[in-house]
C-alpha cells in the first residue's frame, strides 16, 4: 500500500524554497511521503485545470492578492492589511458586485457590521442567516433533549442547504460565509454552487480564533488536546 501523504509532517518544506529564479528545486531529500514525489500524475492532471480560462484568471488574481497583503520595507516583508480588507479587494478584483452573506444566528450583529462595510465599498449584499426557515429540529431527528434551549421550547435548525440554495437562486456573484458550525458549514459547502470564501470561523469559546486553543495546547489550559483519545 502507498505510504499515506504528510505534508504536516514534512521537516523541511522543500516545496517552498528561497531559491534564485532560475534555479530548479531539488526533491532529492524530500521525504518518502512527499506528494511532489509520489503523487506526480494527481499532480500533472490537477494542473491542467488552471488551462481553463476563467480558473486560471481566478487563480491569478488570489496570487496577485495574496502578493498585495504584504510590503516591502526596509526591516523586511511585513504584512499589510486585515482578511476584510483581502475579501474587498478580492472581489472588486473579480468586479464582483452582489456579493451572498451565509451567516450564523451567532454572529448575527457581526452580519449587520460586515453588510454596512461592504455596503459602504459599494456591493450589493443578499444575506441568510442559517435559520432561516425555522423548520424546528425534530426535522431532523433531534430529540426534544437534544435541544439546547431545552427541550420544552421550540428550536430552529440550522439550515444550511436552503441557506446555500437561496444565495444559488439570487444569483449573487461571490459567497463570504461568516460563522456557521462545523458540518453545517459541510453542508453548506456541498450545496452552494458559488465560488466562496470564509471569513469567519466559528469558535464559541475562542472569539471565533480556533488556533488560540491550537497554541494553548502547549500549554496547562488546553493540555487535553493532546492527551488520550477521549475525555
Ligand atoms: S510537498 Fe514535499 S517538500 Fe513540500 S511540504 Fe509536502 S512533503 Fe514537504
Amino acid at each position: 500500500m502507498d505510504e499515506k501523504i504528510q505534508c504536516a509532517k514534512c521537516p523541511r518544506m522543500l516545496c517552498y524554497p528561497l531559491i534564485a529564479a532560475d534555479q530548479e528545486p531539488s526533491f532529492e531529500q524530500a521525504p518518502s511521503f512527499c506528494p511532489t514525489k509520489v503523487k506526480k500524475d494527481v499532480m500533472e492532471e490537477a494542473l491542467q485545470e488552471y488551462e481553463r480560462e476563467d480558473v486560471r484568471e481566478f487563480a491569478r488574481l488570489a496570487s496577485v492578492q495574496e502578493f498585495e497583503c504584504y510590503e516591502h520595507t526596509p526591516d523586511g516583508i511585513r504584512t499589510k492589511i486585515p482578511r476584510i480588507e483581502e475579501t474587498i479587494q478580492f472581489a472588486w478584483k473579480n468586479g464582483f458586485h452582489k456579493l451572498g452573506l451565509a451567516f450564523c444566528s451567532g454572529v448575527a450583529n457581526e452580519a449587520r457590521m460586515i453588510t454596512e462595510i461592504f455596503e459602504g465599498k459599494g456591493f450589493e449584499i443578499v444575506s441568510v442567516c442559517c435559520k432561516a426557515g425555522a423548520i424546528p429540529k425534530e426535522r431532523i431527528g433531534i430529540k426534544p433533549e437534544e435541544k439546547i434551549t431545552g427541550p420544552g421550547f421550540y428550536e430552529a435548525m440550522c439550515n444550511p442547504i436552503t441557506q446555500a440554495e437561496i444565495l444559488n437562486s439570487e444569483e449573487v456573484d461571490f459567497v463570504i460565509l461568516m460563522g456557521l458550525c462545523v458540518g453545517h458549514d459541510s453542508l453548506f459547502i456541498r450545496y452552494c454552487r458559488i465560488p466562496m470564501t470564509v471569513l469567519v470561523v466559528k469558535d464559541r469559546v475562542m472569539g471565533h480564533n480556533p488556533l488560540a486553543a491550537v497554541y494553548l495546547s502547549r500549554s496547562p489550559y488546553y493540555g487535553r488536546l493532546r492527551r488520550g483519545a477521549k475525555e
